[in-house]
């Protein structure tokens, strides 16, 4: 039964989100963090107070990693699980947590002191191992640091009290308490270098908004996200869809596995993105923008609250921006752990408070988007590029690159390499130069775009990395000849059959049995049949599943049976059709 203490407080902070339905999350995060979990008593009391069925709060409480029905621990130590954290020494970081602590990962110490969990990537490919404590990120972990962490965790330390803050942060980022480095390897013309805020919404300004529509079109400017859509054409259809309000939404959710530019991006460049966003707002004639930031990168929140005040200060933001009678402002909202929300159509779900399903389309967002207005999605490298194409102009940006793939790219490189970190290239650079960049020898396959991209062999190393052959979000994922391919293979597609919204029936259940298929192969149980069923299995999955994770979840497997065919040959029997992987004996062993 809940109390009538809990019940006030809990009236209290349904009350600071103005009883908004669409800040159910914002709800439900404030209620986890205070108490630790979301009990079904106290999903009845958030429907009471904001007047929503009981089974929507509880289908959005159940939707998210980073809500929980049972205790998670004064402290929820979260280990990202990622294939590179593997790489790591993940294995040995989990080991030491669990002899620390004398529990193993999902339990809580007896006292509910310290709660162990693990999570899918955290955008930290390139420090890892790397953990969250309630929400503090802390990189590149040792055991040796395990102990610290669990004593200063004992000792009822504040979490802030445990960060150890690299020289380099504390001097650039005075309000930004964080371990994360930023690991920028190459600078480039669009991003890192010269910004002063302001200019380029000046600029605009004076060109008006259907100008700023058409250089953004004459530029060549695709989505950096990895769909690759025009984004003057998307910001034309938002413009010309009636309505009484539009939205700007900057997607902060990069959930791919490998990626981690859009972190620096707002760890760097904050202001050049939101200025990006006002860009765009002003184009569509929105008046509200919304950053959606991963739950993942909420330690930069605080961070970037200060530069949003400081821009409004400067009327760089807010009503009648730069003194002309244009006003629009940015708030932000966070995630609660969802891969599936980096879609656009499940991200808006998210952001108005519900389960980040993603909607049947059409409608697309730039007709009926958030609050079925039109709106405009796009991720903070886009918004950046946009602005670069204002100050610079799109001859300029069209100059950069191919002539399919103008402009730069963010690459996140991480995995077996020296130099780990973010490298601004010109698209149309080979891997082999790529490799060469980042100090990787030795190689044996490259991740391209993430687990849902692409994995080639050194047969491929002289494809390009652009819009018309290799086309990528940005994950640069290298392995070494001394890795086993199968065992990160094994990884990514674990991380869909974890992440699929469960919507549909050829992802929900498809991801599972090509687990199984991939487990069955890698216990040495598998024939060249399995192997053929695989095939078949995971092209089903591709065609018949509802959103973008469905159909790119079976490529881990697809795309290294067809690169790395031998290493799968290697270890299946070829002289049975069949082998059941169900072994009777060792089923019944226990009883
Ligand atoms: Fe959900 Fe997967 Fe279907 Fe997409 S494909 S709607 S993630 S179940």
């Amino acid at each position: 039964m809940i109390s009538p203490e809990m019940r006030l407080q809990i009236a209290e902070i349904v009350t600071q989100y103005h009883f908004e339905q669409t800040e159910l999350l914002a709800v439900l995060s404030a209620v986890q963090k205070k108490w630790r979990f979301i009990s079904a008593d106290m999903i009845a009391v958030i429907a009471e107070e904001m007047d929503l069925p009981v089974v929507h709060v509880e289908g959005t409480a159940s939707f998210y990693h980073f809500f929980s029905t049972q205790h998670a621990g004064k402290y929820t130590v979260y280990i990202n699980q990622s294939a590179t954290a593997e790489m790591a020494g993940l294995k040995e970081i989990i080991y030491a947590f669990e002899s620390e602590l004398g529990i193993t990962i999902g339990d809580n110490s007896s006292d509910n002191q310290i709660g162990l969990r693990t999570t899918s990537c955290i955008g930290m490919a390139d420090q890892e191992p790397a953990i969250l404590i309630n929400g503090t990120v802390f990189t590149s972990i040792t055991p040796s640091r395990v102990s610290e962490l669990v004593a200063g965790m004992k000792s009822n330390s504040l979490v802030r009290d445990l960060v150890r803050i690299p020289l380099e942060a504390q001097k650039c980022y005075p309000t930004l308490h964080t371990e994360v480095r930023n690991n920028i390897r190459l600078k480039g013309p669009v991003f890192f270098c010269d910004y002063i805020p302001g200019i380029a919404l000046k600029k605009a300004m004076e060109l008006g908004s259907l100008d700023v529509i058409e250089w953004i079109k004459k530029s060549g400017l695709r989505g950096r996200g990895g769909a690759g859509f025009p984004t003057g054409q998307k910001w034309a259809s938002c413009l010309a869809s009636e309505s009484d309000q539009r939205f700007v939404i900057c997607n902060g959710d990069e959930g791919e596995p490998g990626t981690f530019k859009d972190r620096v991006l707002l760890t760097e460049l904050p202001e050049m993105i939101f200025e990006g966003m006002t860009l765009a707002g002003y184009s569509v004639e929105a008046k509200e923008g919304i950053l959606y930031l991963r739950a993942e990168y909420s330690y930069l929140r605080e961070h970037l609250e200060v530069l949003l005040e400081s821009m409004r200060s400067r009327h760089l933001l807010g009503r009648r921006i730069l003194g002309t009678r244009f006003s629009f402002d940015i708030r932000i909202k966070e995630g609660a752990g969802a891969y599936i929300c980096g879609e656009e159509s499940a991200l808006i779900e998210s952001a108005e408070g519900k389960r980040g399903q993603p909607r049947n389309r059409p409608p697309f967002p730039v007709t009926s988007g958030y609050l079925r207005r039109p709106t405009v999605v796009n991720n903070p490298e886009t918004l950046g590029c946009a602005l670069r194409i204002i100050l610079n102009g799109p001859e300029w940006f069209r100059s950069l690159g191919t002539p399919a793939s103008a402009g730069v790219k963010l690459l996140s490189i991480a995995g077996d390499c020296r130099m780990p970190g973010i490298y601004e290239i010109e698209w149309g650079k080979t891997i082999r130069e790529i490799l060469d960049l980042c100090g990787a020898d030795r190689t044996l396959a490259v991740q391209i775009g993430g687990p849902s991209g692409t994995c080639i062999s050194e047969k491929e190393f002289d494809r390009r990395i652009c819009y018309s052959d290799l086309s990528t979000g940005g994950a640069f994922t290298v392995f070494s000849r001394d890795r086993d391919l199968l065992s990160i293979v094994h990884n990514y597609m674990k991380f869909f059959r974890d992440e699929s919204c469960g919507f549909c029936v050829p992802c929900r259940a498809g991801n599972v049995l090509l687990v199984k298929a991939l487990e069955k192969i890698m216990s040495g149980n598998g024939t060249l049949t399995d192997l053929d069923k695989i095939q078949e299995l995971g092209i089903m999955v591709k065609k018949t599943s509802r959103c973008g994770l469905g159909q790119t979840s079976p490529h881990p497997l697809l795309s290294t049976l067809n690169s790395f065919s031998e290493i799968y040959r290697d270890i299946v029997r070829k002289d049975v059709d069949y082998l059941s992987q169900f072994n009777l004996e060792s089923a019944v062993e226990d009883s």
